[in-house]
């Protein structure tokens, strides 16, 4: 009850002044107020989305929310500014290509009625969270990949793009370069900065998206956690929702974000759903060089947490009180 705020405290006499409803003691009239003022309920909205980009993602989503617009138009809309960001390097039309030079993008999208959508290895088009929102909308598929996913964007008219930017492919000729001969693309965490966003309208619903160029110099062909549903988005509007950000082999091998909102279900706060996935994930791994990785998540209450490997990783979060960007707890032991 602690986030319901009753736009019709009369219905139980508060206003009037009287103490006790005239139902009480009766189970099924009580019952039948109670659901009676369910319908009258109203959720503070909020927000939460991954990194410091996050702040402005956040901003767009606002808009939607508090005018009493739907979490998934929410989602959306906050994903979209990322991916027009031309100096994010790792989301949408700024990201980093893969060692051929190509960018290839990720995301998915999913709502409080388990609905989704994904796209994943999609060139050369400017909003594949809502190619995403599209599949999920308009086909029986969940997920659309590579030269597939493109044509079924060309053909709904989505926004094309030039990829990559110009000092971005200056970047990775340098890289090649130096990197010539080897095998596997290194691995930086610094560059893992995927938008994943959670947010909850004034109904209650809870939605989710999560966008991504991925890891920068993939192999050809590598597809990581954010467009996968359970692995990088998953939501259950029984219990909440999670999104993931960092090394996205790592997120699928634990199934990370279906993790977090099966703790959740278990009783864990969001908070201690995501620092106990994250552990699993740590004893999961026998060697955490550059093995970054954090979630955010929300339970159906508004209630949000966030646990990362390392130190460094932050999330925006928007409530009717304020925004800010916050410092995720991570993991001490390392300390
Ligand atoms: N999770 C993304 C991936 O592995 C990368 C990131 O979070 O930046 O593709």
């Amino acid at each position: 009850m602690d986030r319901r705020s009753f736009v019709r405290a009369g219905m139980l006499g508060v206003a009037a002044g009287v103490t006790k409803p005239l139902w009480a003691g009766s189970p099924l009239l009580e019952q039948q107020a109670e659901q009676e003022q369910d319908r009258f309920v109203a959720y503070m909205p909020v927000m939460v989305s991954t990194w410091k980009h996050g702040m402005e993602a956040n901003k767009a989503g606002w808009e939607i929310l508090k005018n009493g617009g739907s979490s998934l138009d929410a989602v959306e809309a906050g994903a979209r500014v990322t991916e027009s960001d031309l100096s994010n390097r790792s989301v949408g039309i700024g990201g980093m290509p893969d060692r051929e030079g190509h960018v290839t993008l990720d995301a998915c999208i999913m709502d409080w009625e388990s609905r989704c959508g994904a796209v994943a290895y999609l060139e050369g088009i400017a909003h594949p969270v809502s190619v995403a929102r599209h599949i999920m909308e308009n086909t029986p598929h969940v997920m659309l990949v590579g030269s597939g996913a493109k044509k079924y964007a060309l053909k709904n008219k989505f926004e094309t793009i030039k990829t990559p930017l110009p000092a971005v492919k200056k970047e990775w000729k340098q890289w090649k370069k130096d990197q010539n001969k080897v095998e596997h693309p290194e691995v930086n965490h610094e560059n893992h900065d995927t938008i994943g966003l959670l947010a909850m309208d004034t109904n209650g619903r809870i939605s989710g998206a999560c966008t991504t160029s991925g890891w920068a110099y993939k192999l050809p062909g590598r597809v990581g956690d954010s467009p996968l549903i359970g692995a990088g988005l998953f939501i259950d509007q029984e219990v909440g929702g999670a999104v993931a950000t960092g090394l996205g082999e790592s997120i699928i091998r634990i199934a990370g974000s279906h993790t977090v909102v099966e703790l959740m279900r278990q009783g864990r706060t969001p908070q201690e759903a995501c620092r106990e996935t994250v552990e699993r994930l740590i004893r999961k791994h026998k060697d955490l060089t550059g093995l970054q990785c954090g979630f955010i998540a929300m339970d159906t209450r508004g209630r949000v947490g966030a646990y990362s490997v390392f130190n460094g990783f932050n999330y925006a979060l928007r409530t009717n009180l304020d925004e800010q960007l916050v410092d995720a707890e991570y993991n001490r032991s390392w300390e």
